[in-house]
């Protein structure tokens, strides 16, 4: 029968520092100020770091083709007076190239984009935010291997 070295209650119990000694304590009594959990912290550490990156969204700007490219390049094109076919030999490209980009088959490469750019004078790859937040939760857990030993060597530290 599990007692509460504490209060004498039985019920479950924690491995507790209590005032130095190592105690066998109920969830209550662990939960006083004075009483140094050993089971606790790693809960508490977890959660802390959850909410840590809760909080603080890992964001990251990167560059992406914009999604109307079609109607920029369509657009842009008409307005130089040129046909697709004329547009395919000027920045050296198949016109099925062109009549795919026009058409939004084809989502242009950042090295098609960025010839675009150049020769129609137009804008093409934009910055995105992207939100990492998730991708580096996993990580950051899969290489957590937080111990009741480390967390003590910790403790001894502090
Ligand atoms: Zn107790």
């Amino acid at each position: 029968m599990a007692i509460c070295e504490m209060c004498g209650r039985v019920g479950d119990l924690v491995d507790s520092i209590v005032e130095g000694a190592n105690m066998q304590v109920c969830l209550e009594c662990s939960s006083y100020g004075h009483v140094v959990t050993i089971n606790q912290p790693v809960v508490d550490k977890k959660i802390e770091r959850e909410k840590e990156l809760k909080t603080k969204p890992i964001v990251e700007m990167i560059d992406c083709v914009v999604d109307d490219y079609s109607e920029k390049i369509k657009k842009a094109r008409e307005k130089k007076g040129l046909k697709q076919e004329d547009l395919a030999k000027d920045i050296a490209e198949k016109v099925s190239v062109i009549h795919q980009l026009e058409s939004n088959k084809l989502k242009p490469s950042f090295k098609l984009a960025k010839k675009l750019e150049v020769f129609l004078n137009i804008t093409l790859i934009s910055q995105f935010e992207q939100n990492l937040s998730k991708k580096e939760e996993s990580i950051d857990f899969k290489n957590d291997a937080v111990t009741i030993g480390d967390l003590l060597k910790e403790d001894e530290i502090k």
